[in-house]
């Protein structure tokens, strides 16, 4: 199957109102504008560096998604392009973005990552942090950022059951972070949903799916 081809047979089969980031670590820009060509526009990187590579030579209306961990001394290098960080897991993070925004005259929204899986090696925020991190008074003094919504990475297990069950403590957490809506809080969009997992994703309440193999095929790394 063609890049256009898993990429259709994919927007087809999920609803309208359903955020479709495709995942383009580690792949070529030649695949990248394949898929762009398709008309699909919202990418999703893990490296700060790649992704800011790719940004200036590819079309400018393509949206970047850092999806990775992120290394706070290396926020400035997507400052200006970035359209949504999705795994921020410390306030530390959020000011260093604060600050990136800042410098460029714009605002930059961010999902805070989650750790709905029980391995140990995943990052992400407790439902305790980041319930925490949102009712904190600093919080309030990062005028250019925005928190809009909350990013989860299921268990890495072949147990649908698990992974059911860990997108559904996600959704019932998300839905109970609206009383912390503020100037800079607004939860609106739950990133969670990969190649192997997004169907039981959507049905428990995704609104954002990051596919990276099931459209560009697997990868050699990563
Ligand atoms: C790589 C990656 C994906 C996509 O993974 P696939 O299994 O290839 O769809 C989604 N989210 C994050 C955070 C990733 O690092």
């Amino acid at each position: 199957m063609s890049i256009n081809n898993n990429l259709n047979s994919i927007s087809n089969t999920i609803p309208e109102n359903i955020a479709l980031i495709a995942v383009s670590k580690t792949q070529p820009v030649a695949s990248i504008l394949e898929a762009y060509q398709a008309g699909q526009r919202g990418f999703g990187e893990n490296k700060i560096q790649e992704m800011a590579e790719k940004f200036d030579i590819l079309p400018k209306d393509i949206e970047w998604h850092m999806i990775g961990h992120l290394q706070s001394n290396k926020v400035k290098y997507m400052a200006h392009f970035v359209h949504l960080i999705h795994g921020v897991d410390s306030f530390k993070t959020l000011e260093e973005i604060n600050k990136q925004a800042l410098k460029h005259n714009r605002n930059i929204n961010c999902l805070l990552e989650v750790k709905i899986a029980s391995e140990a090696t995943k990052f992400g925020l407790s439902f305790a942090e980041t319930e925490k991190l949102l009712k904190s008074e600093e919080l309030k003094n990062l005028k250019n950022i925005n928190i809009s919504g909350l990013m989860g990475m299921a268990s890495f297990t072949e147990d649908n059951d698990i992974i059911r069950t860990e997108f559904k403590n996600l959704k019932n957490f998300f839905d109970s972070l609206q009383e912390y809506k503020s100037f800079n809080v607004n939860p609106t969009i739950l990133s969670m949903g990969m190649s192997g997992d997004y169907k039981i994703a959507l049905e428990e309440g995704s609104t954002m799916i990051r596919v990276g193999s099931a459209i560009f095929g697997s990868r050699n790394y990563n």
